[in-house]
């Protein structure tokens, strides 16, 4: 370890900046955030630093007196003469010096921060390579979700209640860990700290409290696993158990914690692995004993994903959920087919609509999906595209409007096969595609020549 890390109190305390440029600004924001009153010292000061509330300026050149009654100095200037001159004067007189950049000419070094006050996490690599620094904080921002201060906060303000009820420090850092890993902590995180304080009197009352089950029902996108959302990789690797489907694919199942259970419940079309009330229940059931469930499902939960009626039924037992939304088929698939899904020259709304058959027929509303500048977008719409396309051109649009099926989009399986509602379903790749399969129809189709972006490395 070259440098111990430490954090200090700078409260009121008056700190010195040497310099009035762009560093210098952000030095002077964080020290200001930290409380402390800013002395900026620079014979031009930018204008915003100027505005800043609790800062002193002093617009001229740095001279030694500038250090009197200063508790640290942090010098930013481009002038590397005056900065070393402030940090020999600094260490003579034993204040805390950082010079930015110059780490030889420093007493301490500033890490990068990630803020989730009273939270704080420092970054430093010794001065070897800020970059680096900068990226691996950008990676546990990521993962450190916004609210962990209001957590933080809550768990200070239950601290001196819960040190009294529960007085064994074994059986009180056991409580804390099941309310900070769980149902309290996910209440919290999504800004519920009304409900959270009332699940964890409940823990208090019963102190041999058991974790408490609850649900994520969590959106899982499309299938190119960097679409998932901060929330959905948190929870995944948070879960004990993972109950998926077929849409999920595989390199997103393999981020779910390692240990974790997991269970297929299948759905493939008219193959249905376990029915939906079967589902339901499984879910309820898992909670009950206590687990952390994960109910991951493809693109978002409440777009033709049955996701309402999964948490209906946990809603009726009074048990704990949360739902993340996910990047729907629609969204993603389009992105990556190079669609735009509206266009000012092209479609002013959007419809999404399922075309799954049922007694082999479609019932749709096809006057209205038959109106001009209007992008439609067919989920589980592929075995019924003769007549789609047919009954689309019955209601008035013309056969030439353009239409295109993306397979496995945002995948490296992703293939688009494109045309016209007259001549589409009678193109023999049709017959290759493998689910699942969007259609998208509309003018916006037709812009695909031009924006296209995405090649999957691997031909399907
Ligand atoms: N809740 C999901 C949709 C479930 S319905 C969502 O919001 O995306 C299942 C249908 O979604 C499939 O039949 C297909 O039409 C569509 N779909 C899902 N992922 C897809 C993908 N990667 N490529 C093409 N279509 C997809």
């Amino acid at each position: 370890m070259d440098f111990l890390p430490i954090f200090l109190d700078v409260k009121n305390k008056l700190c010195l900046v040497v310099g009035g440029g762009e560093v210098a600004k952000r030095k002077t924001g964080v020290l200001l955030d930290a409380g402390a009153k800013v002395r900026v010292v620079a014979p031009e000061v930018d204008d915003e630093i100027t505005k800043q509330s609790g800062v002193e300026i002093i617009a001229t050149r740095f001279e030694p007196l500038h250090l009197d009654g200063v508790k640290m100095v942090i010098a930013a200037t481009d002038d590397q003469a005056v900065n070393r001159q402030v940090s020999e004067l600094a260490h003579a007189r034993n204040i805390p010096v950082n010079v930015v950049d110059a780490p030889e000419l420093c007493s301490f070094i500033m890490p990068a921060i990630l803020d989730r006050s009273p939270m704080m996490v420092a970054f430093s690599s010794g001065g070897a390579s800020p970059v680096l620094t900068r990226m691996l904080r950008g990676k546990l921002e990521t993962l450190i979700p916004q609210n962990y201060s209001r957590l933080a906060a809550f768990a200070e303000s239950f601290r001196s209640i819960v040190k009294q009820r529960v007085t064994n420090p074994a059986k009180r850092r056991i409580f804390w860990e099941n309310a900070l890993e769980g149902v309290v902590s996910e209440k919290v995180l999504t800004g519920d700290e009304a409900g959270a304080e009332a699940i964890l009197q409940k823990m208090l009352e019963n102190e041999d409290n058991i974790q408490r089950g609850e649900v994520y029902l969590v959106g899982a996108g499309p299938g190119d696993p960097d679409l998932l959302t901060f929330r959905a990789l948190r929870l995944m690797q948070k879960a004990d158990v993972v109950v998926y489907d077929n849409l999920v694919s595989k390199p997103i199942l393999e981020m779910a914690r390692r240990d974790a259970q997991r269970i297929f419940v299948g759905k493939k079309r008219a193959d249905h692995t376990m029915r939906q009330e079967e589902i339901n229940e499984l879910l309820v059931r898992l909670a009950k004993e206590g687990k952390r469930v994960l109910r991951l499902k493809g693109g978002d939960p409440f777009i033709f994903g049955r996701g309402g009626e999964e948490i209906e039924t946990l809603a009726a037992d009074g048990i704990p959920f949360q739902v993340v939304p996910g990047i729907t088929a629609a969204s993603g698939v389009a992105s990556y087919a190079g669609i735009p899904l509206t266009h000012r020259d092209h479609a002013q709304s959007c419809v999404f609509v399922t075309g799954h058959l049922k007694d082999g027929t479609m019932n749709l509303d096809w006057d209205m999906l038959a109106r001009p500048k209007q992008t439609v977008v067919v989920y589980m719409g592929l075995h019924g595209l003769e007549t789609l396309c047919a009954k689309l051109i019955k209601h008035g649009l013309p056969g030439t409007t353009p239409i295109a099926i993306v397979q496995q989009g945002t995948t490296q399986n992703q293939r688009v096969v494109s045309g016209s509602l007259a001549t589409l379903p009678g193109l023999p790749q049709v017959a290759e595609l493998q689910a699942p399969t969007l259609i998208i129809i509309g003018g916006v189709v037709s812009l695909r020549e031009k924006l296209s972006w995405f090649n999957p490395t691997t031909p399907a």
